[in-house]
């Protein structure tokens, strides 16, 4: 499903982020640039290690910030790679840590001139953000983005289940 917010479509699809076209797929990195399991290794399997030598000379990405290398052999040009919150609790600044991760990501695209982008649900894996509350705050963040700046045209999440595409699709439903 997608909703048109100002001059950005937002939608939704269920499928694998490595295979995306947009200008820029997003992924969620640890905060070493490390390399891990889940989205991040798929990442770096697909696109090669021209990904991976980049993020060495980057050296690290603090919680809740974006930095940009290329795309490899994605067929995305750009990797964003952001760093989400570790949920604890949810009192320990989980919510703007994980908005923050999406806001910054959408702004070091436009300060690229990207026109398309996606995203994962960043931090709903291992991390262990429930996937309600991290749903919320990534398309509000995403539909405030929106309201205020027109440069990116398309913003997707992708989503790896049939479970998170409906949990996104009704959080969007709600805010528009
Ligand atoms: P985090 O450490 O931020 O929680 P994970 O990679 O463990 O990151 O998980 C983030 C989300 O990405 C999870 O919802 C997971 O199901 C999803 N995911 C894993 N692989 C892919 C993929 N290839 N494409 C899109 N989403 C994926």
């Amino acid at each position: 499903m997608q909703s048109k917010i100002n001059k950005t479509i937002i939608e939704m699809v269920y499928g694998n982020i490595t295979e995306e076209t947009t200008d820029a797929i997003v992924n969620a990195a640890n905060e070493h640039l490390a390399g891990g399991a889940g989205v991040d290794g798929a990442i770096h399997r697909a696109g090669g290690p021209a990904i991976m030598d980049e993020c060495r000379k980057i050296g690290g990405c603090p919680t809740g910030q974006a930095v940009i290398t290329t795309g490899g052999n994605l067929k995305a040009k750009y990797v964003i790679h952001t760093v989400g919150p570790i949920y604890r609790d949810g009192i320990r600044n989980e919510a703007k840590l994980l908005e923050s991760a999406y806001r910054n990501s959408l702004e070091l695209a436009r300060n690229k001139n990207l026109r398309s982008i996606s995203f994962p649900a960043i931090s709903t894996g291992v991390y262990g953000y429930p996937a309600n509350e991290a749903a919320y705050i990534a398309i509000k963040t995403c539909v405030d983005f929106a309201q205020d700046n027109t440069d990116i045209k398309l913003i997707r999440h992708v989503l790896f289940s049939k479970d998170f595409y409906d949990i996104f699709s009704s959080q969007l439903k709600n805010l528009i």
